[in-house]
């Protein structure tokens, strides 16, 4: 990287075996610093996203991106679990297949359960129409545009908030939920 300053290239579990002095330590810490406070999430997010994308990313680079973030406890112990589970799990709020290697935060989606047809247009409002799940008079757009539920799939019910109608247990749905699916995958 052009413009950088050189560091010892760091192999993984060495980090802690080097130790900076006192005036290295603040200024890196200050750069840090600089660099979050100058920085959205999301441009964050999308760089880091890119650069793990580009096939000319180097090994090392890689390999000391990800001991940097598990050495100050970004990345933990459950995310190299995830990676190697290979049980097909079944979702208890879509009722969906799906592997947690897979898994991540829009997964997960329902959609609005909507009573047709829409309400009558009021004089001079928008039409709606009632999401009978959320108990809602939304705009058509509004309805049309959002989702009742986006997030990780789940196979814990105390993250799922059921309804009598698009959010329904597995009892309900008559499907086997994780019984079946864990059997056949141990
Ligand atoms: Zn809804
Ligand atoms: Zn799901
Ligand atoms: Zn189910």
């Amino acid at each position: 990287m052009q413009g950088a300053v050189t560091r010892p290239i760091l192999q993984r579990g060495m980090v802690k075996a080097i130790s900076f002095n006192a005036a290295n330590r603040s200024e890196a810490m200050a750069v840090l610093k600089y660099y979050l406070n100058n920085t959205t999430a999301q441009e964050l997010y999308t760089r880091i996203g890119t650069a793990l994308s580009d096939p000319m990313l180097l090994s090392t680079d890689v390999e000391n991106f990800l001991s940097a973030l598990e050495g100050i406890g970004i990345v933990t112990s459950s995310a190299h679990a995830a990676v190697n589970d290979n049980v097909v799990r079944h979702c208890l709020r879509c009722h969906q297949p799906y592997m947690e290697r897979d898994n991540r935060a829009r997964s997960c989606n329902i959609l609005h359960t909507l009573q047709m047809p829409a309400r009558p247009e009021v004089v001079g409002q928008a039409p709606k129409v009632r999401a009978i799940c959320c108990g809602a008079d939304l705009s058509i757009e509004v309805a049309t545009k959002t989702l009742h539920f986006t997030g990780r799939h789940t196979t814990s019910v105390q993250n799922v908030a059921y309804n009598t109608t698009n959010v329904k247990t597995c009892a309900e749905m008559g499907c086997a939920g994780n019984a079946a699916v864990i059997t056949k995958g141990a």
